[in-house]
């Protein structure tokens, strides 16, 4: 089994081939700060003591935020996009450390509203007391967690589209046990507290004219609502097709706020699909969105589309395969990953 160290915590454990790095870290406690866990940030960047060619070579994504920090592409490496490799790994003092209380770009918002969308989501708006705040559709804040054992930093989309300069909304679901979750879930109106961001590269490519194919299951929707509230805002004529999943119809959200988008942009088509539907409670679709896939989406699509994704790590994978067999390009397919 290979090895995994901490020189700055000096700990070690051994680890399984293929296992993603982040739960590594956090099982062996490894000092590694993460924020986006999705190579956004660059919070986790730490320099590869020992092993760098076991943890494979490095993606465009990588690449681009290891750069926008001025850090060696020789030497430092995102653990977040990390899998543990087939021999030992000697990781560094992590890029961030050092500046851990200085919190650069933190500001305060206000929570202006908060509003459940179901037994476990809900909606919160902030207001932004800050000049220059703009946020393309798609990107997310950090959240500082104060009530947390340890200072954690948690993500979380906007949902709101930039046309607001002073708000921006969200959409959390509580998960259990969580810090980041159920701390969003006990703000009330007249809070302040620390953010930083906007962060993030999973934005609409608004010089594209293709079509555009949103995938989202549970609060996923957050960004991709932004997104598509951002081409209503812009009267787009883009063809949209939305394929939404959740599981029983007791998760069901923002049916009401779908049902208007589509009103007012016609070339909006969307699906909700149940994965655990009451058979005798939802007319709808059944299954995941990857039987949506296989039902709406043709090779002749690859040619002309481009796709968003977003929610947990299966959906965006199984999505991602059923896509590229279909012949879409890995550069026409944007995702973000929750977890
Ligand atoms: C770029 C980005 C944007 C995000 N945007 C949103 C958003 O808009 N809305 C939102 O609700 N979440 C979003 N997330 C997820 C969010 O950042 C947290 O991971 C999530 O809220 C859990 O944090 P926690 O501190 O409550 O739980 P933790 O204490 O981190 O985890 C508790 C346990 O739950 C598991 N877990 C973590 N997240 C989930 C999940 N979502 N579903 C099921 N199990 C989970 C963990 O593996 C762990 O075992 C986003 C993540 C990223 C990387």
């Amino acid at each position: 089994m290979p090895k995994i160290s901490f020189q700055h915590v000096d700990k070690s454990i051994e680890a399984d081939e293929g296992e993603w790095m982040y739960e590594v870290v956090e099982r062996a406690e490894g000092g590694i700060p993460f924020a986006c866990k999705a190579g956004a940030c660059g919070t986790c960047a730490t320099p590869v003591v020992e092993g760098i060619d076991s943890l494979g070579k490095v993606s465009a994504r990588e690449a681009r935020t290891l750069t926008e920090l001025g850090l060696d592409l020789d030497t430092y490496r995102l653990p977040c996009l990390k899998d543990v490799g087939a021999s030992d790994v000697v990781w560094g003092r992590p890029h961030s450390a050092a500046d851990a209380d200085t919190e650069l770009g933190t500001h305060e918002v206000v929570v202006e509203s908060y509003r459940p969308l179901n037994l476990t989501v809900a909606e919160l708006r902030f207001f932004v007391d800050k000049a220059d705040f703009h946020a393309r559709p798609g990107q997310y804040m950090i959240f500082h967690i104060p009530d947390a054992p340890r200072t954690v930093r948690r993500s979380y989309s906007i949902s709101t589209p930039p046309s607001d300069t002073r708000h921006f909304e969200i959409c959390v679901r509580a998960v259990a046990g969580g810090y980041g979750s159920n701390y969003v879930h006990r703000l009330r109106p007249g809070e302040r507290l620390a953010v930083e961001g906007p962060y993030g590269d999973f934005v609409l490519d608004e010089a594209s004219e293709r079509d555009i194919i949103m995938i989202a299951t549970g609060t996923g929707i957050a960004p991709i609502k932004a997104m598509l509230m951002h081409l209503l805002d812009k009267r787009s004529k883009r063809r949209v097709r939305l394929f939404f999943g959740l599981r029983h119809e007791t998760d069901l959200f923002y049916t009401d706020l779908l049902r208007g988008l589509a009103a007012h942009y016609p070339a909006l088509e969307y699906w909700i699909t149940l994965s655990q539907a009451d058979p005798a409670r939802w007319a709808g679709p059944r299954g995941r969105v990857t039987d949506l896939i296989d039902t709406h989406v043709s090779a002749a699509d690859a040619a002309t589309s481009e796709v968003y994704l977003c929610g947990g790590r299966p959906m965006i994978e199984s999505s991602t395969a059923a896509l590229r067999a279909l012949g879409f390009s890995a550069d026409t397919i944007h995702y973000e990953r929750f977890f």
